[in-house]
């Protein structure tokens, strides 16, 4: 046992975003093959967010979400429906993602876990969800000039996305690691992702917060992003324990934010305070039926 965790409780909920292995995109025909073709050749209007265009639902990436909702012991939703969330960003084509929000197709699954050297332990998996990726932004720096400039590359933008929801059941960094790797497995197995973080075809973000051990209530929550392996996975929540806790012996209230993980000096940063979800202004998508 950590010093750290003699006094508090670490509390981890994973959110993990998966590219599903389709032919084409969630809602056009363009070829799906995002990452080995040259950047915005598989682009149309229905991806470019064109006005006047109308998605059409892919039947496959629907067929592959069930799949996962099964494997992981979810309920399959007898009627769902696609929802609009809205946000300005450069990376989206139409000024807003096709997502689910009240009614994904999976909810209350779970996954039995079993880190090394730890007893078991199941996690809830609150949902699993479709919706469309968004184009990809490559971020430069001009050699003469020196300033910055970003390349933006439509290939990604209306991809298939599956994103998988945990419940906040993991209790270390260890636990977070192996429910990873045994999701990835699952994914793998079923065959519909490479699954390959490295890749950025499988994402995770972890949500961080502690309480005091034997605590009934849960501790202001940090989101971590930015994690582009297992190992960063677990050293990122393992670095947040250490700097929660801290703050917590300190006196300090903890901001609920987001921070990015650094690779090269193994720590999270600030990166911006936690927006809410009606910030998004989701709506019932009126171009696709339930
Ligand atoms: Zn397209």
């Amino acid at each position: 046992m950590t010093a750290v965790a003699t006094r508090y409780e670490t509390v981890i909920g994973l959110e993990v975003h998966c590219q599903l292995i389709t032919k084409s995109k969630m809602f056009c025909s363009c070829s799906a093959d995002y990452a080995r073709a040259d950047p915005n050749t598989h682009v149309c209007p229905v991806c470019l967010g064109m006005p006047g265009v109308l998605p059409v639902i892919n039947e496959q990436a629907i067929e592959y979400i069930v799949m996962t909702g099964l494997a992981l012991n979810c309920r399959i939703a007898e009627f769902s429906k696609f929802d609009r969330k809205n946000y300005p960003y450069p990376d989206l084509m139409k000024g807003y993602q096709i997502s689910q929000y009240d009614l994904p197709v999976c909810s209350d699954g779970w996954l039995d876990i079993a880190p090394e050297g730890a007893g078991p332990r199941r996690v809830g998996i609150t949902r699993v969800h479709m919706e469309e990726d968004t184009a990809r932004l490559l971020h430069r720096t001009d050699a003469v000039t020196g300033e910055g400039y970003s390349l933006i590359d439509i290939n990604r933008s209306g991809t298939p996305l599956m994103e998988i929801v945990s419940e906040p059941d993991m209790r270390t960094p260890a636990e977070a690691r192996d429910y990873l790797v045994r999701l990835r497995q699952i994914l793998r197995y079923i065959g519909v992702s490479e699954a390959n973080m490295e890749d950025g075809n499988f994402r995770c973000d972890a949500n961080v917060s502690l309480r005091p051990v034997g605590a009934e209530a849960f501790g202001t929550k940090v989101e971590v992003k930015n994690m582009n392996s297992f190992r960063a996975v677990h050293d990122a929540i393992a670095f947040e324990e250490v700097r929660q806790a801290g703050m917590l012996d300190r006196g300090e209230r903890i901001t609920q934010e987001t921070r990015g993980w650094v690779d090269d000096t193994r720590e999270t940063v600030s990166q911006r305070t936690k927006e809410h979800a009606n910030d998004y202004r989701y709506f019932p998508e009126p171009d696709l039926p339930p």
